[in-house]
């Protein structure tokens, strides 16, 4: 049945290229070429199950320890798997080592089908409430990260992707030639790739997505192939290389490849009643560089919103009154803090996405009268902790960051957003940067202070600690999360929130986060023995 159908589809698509008067299209002929350079049409449609073994690197520059400096190392991998055609699901089987932020091992599986997907095991530190209810723990999917799986599976089974473009001829589309390491490639567009081909042998040397990040804007998330080995009658790379605009972010290797290898269709299956609950893949806008490279980092919140969790008892985020005119933002995996000034607010960390700073602009408005927002402080450059840094501008505010850090947000405030989907695009040339090298002060008509200290700490270069002083009030991002367990002995972040505030001369009743809440400042104090 799966080989007449095959037949049927290949027969159709010559007779869609031989009734074309003027030949094949240069797009047409650069797919057809590399079908047969992979193994062929008959080949590729024969192929019912591959299973699979692997291991692979990632590293993620917007966690750098240096603002714009080196990638930092976040993790490490093995897996095997196995893909049925057919059925169009996979399962892959992790063991997954991470460097950052702490050392872990998480071992988990993934199954993807058609209409769901379903984690087994613990694959985050932000575990999600289904994960948490769930014994053993598991959890299906969100629609964003089933989507996201869908297409970088598309990606990855590079020959099935060609095969559909060969089928679909009147949706290949031309595309500009891609320059790389020296060279140019004749490429191809196809539903949302671009596909860029080898001039010597015709195999496929690049697929592109044109993909949005939150911190740097568009960009070109490439996926390389190397190594082709014939398995059976076709080929297959063995080797991959994910790039984020030019720069290696992921490094995969295949061990083993084995081709219509019987599988247990067990394997592949989601419990029903996960199933019948579970998400149908996202159809508007995906987030697909969060939701690949939160996982690189063991952090990924996995959920329709990337914000917070929707599946949480009570969804959404809230404001949180804290002191007089003092609110941070709760509800969701990042916080931020407004001050209310005698006429213009302070907010700390732009977390997330334009979207999460649109929220806070939109609730801060509406608790203090509309003031605008002058100061925006920013704790450390952290993708996460900056992801809404572009919204939370928007009343024309000042950037206030710890050196070094001010060539870092002119690059990024100078890239293009064409494809945000949160904000229209405009210039951010105007945006005032200020660089903080030891402290500063915002202080307003009536005399209210807000103060902000460069810490000598262990996660971020230019990191800052943020000061309310008639609120006695510290804010601190990443070194500790107020109002989460705090470990048994007390480690060099914690002990560099104790020392900056020693050596600043603060009196801290509490502290707030953006991430956790807040709690008393004793009992980070106890914790040292001070
Ligand atoms: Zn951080």
């Amino acid at each position: 049945m799966k080989r007449l159908f095959a037949f049927v589809s290949i027969a159709g698509a010559a007779l869609g290229l031989l009734s074309c008067a003027t030949g094949p299209s240069k797009e047409q002929a650069l797919v057809s070429r590399a079908v047969t350079a992979v193994g062929g049409a008959q080949a590729l449609a024969d192929i019912r199950t591959i299973t699979f073994k692997g291991t692979s690197k990632y590293w993620e520059p917007e966690q750098s320890e240096v603002p714009d400096g080196e990638m930092r190392f976040a993790s490490e991998a093995k897996w095997e798997g196995v893909i049925d055609a057919q059925a169009r699901a996979s399962r892959t089987d992790w063991v997954r080592n991470f460097a950052y932020p702490a050392p872990r091992t998480f071992t988990y599986s993934e199954i993807v089908t058609p209409d769901a997907g379903y984690v087994i095991g613990i694959d985050t530190n932000s575990r999600n409430a289904e994960s948490l209810k769930s014994n053993p723990p598991a959890h299906s999917m969100s629609g964003l990260r089933l989507a996201t799986a869908h297409r970088e599976a598309r990606r990855n089974g590079v020959s099935a992707l060609l095969l559909a473009m060969l089928f679909n001829p009147e949706q290949v589309q031309p595309a500009a030639d891609i320059a790389f390491e020296g060279r140019s490639y004749p490429a191809v567009s196809y539903q949302g790739f671009i596909v860029a081909f080898d001039p010597q042998n015709g195999l496929p040397v690049l697929v592109r997505t044109l993909d949005y990040d939150n911190v740097w804007g568009d960009v070109n998330y490439d996926t390389l192939y190397s190594d082709w080995q014939s398995v059976g009658n076709v080929k297959i790379a063995m080797g991959r290389k994910a790039q984020l605009n030019g720069r290696v972010i992921t490094e995969a290797r295949f061990s083993e490849i084995k081709l219509n290898q019987p599988v247990d269709g067990k394997r592949l299956q989601i419990p029903p009643d996960v199933r019948a609950a579970a998400a149908k893949p996202a159809t508007g806008y995906v987030p697909y560089q969060w939701v690949i490279r939160r996982q690189f980092i063991g952090l990924y919140l996995d959920s329709e919103n990337v914000s917070y969790d929707t599946r949480a008892a009570s969804p959404g985020l809230r404001l949180q009154e804290l002191a007089p005119g003092v609110a941070q933002v709760l509800g969701g995996s990042h916080n931020s803090l407004i001050v209310e000034m005698s006429d213009f607010l302070v907010v700390f960390d732009a977390p997330v996405s334009d979207a999460q700073s649109q929220w806070t602009m939109k609730a801060a408005k509406e608790k203090f009268g509309g003031k605008p927002v002058r100061w925006v402080v920013l704790t450390h450059h952290h993708m996460d902790h900056i992801g809404g840094v572009r919204a939370m501008l928007a009343d024309g505010g000042t950037l206030v960051v710890g050196a070094p850090a001010r060539e870092h947000y002119l690059k990024v405030l100078a890239a293009p957003t064409s494809r945000n989907p949160d904000l229209s695009p405009r210039s951010y040339a105007a945006v005032q940067i200020m660089e903080v090298t030891a402290s500063n002060v915002i202080t307003d008509s009536r005399g209210r202070q807000v103060m902000m200290y460069v810490m000598d700490n262990p996660h971020a270069k230019g990191m800052m600690m943020g000061w309310v002083p008639d609120a006695k009030l510290g804010w601190i991002t990443d070194l500790w999360s107020p109002g989460t367990p705090l470990p048994p002995k007390p480690n060099a972040a914690l002990l560099s929130v104790v020392n900056t505030v020693k050596r600043a001369g603060l009196q801290p009743e509490r502290f707030a986060g953006g991430h956790g809440s807040s709690a008393p400042y004793a009992q980070l104090t106890q914790l040292v023995g001070q």
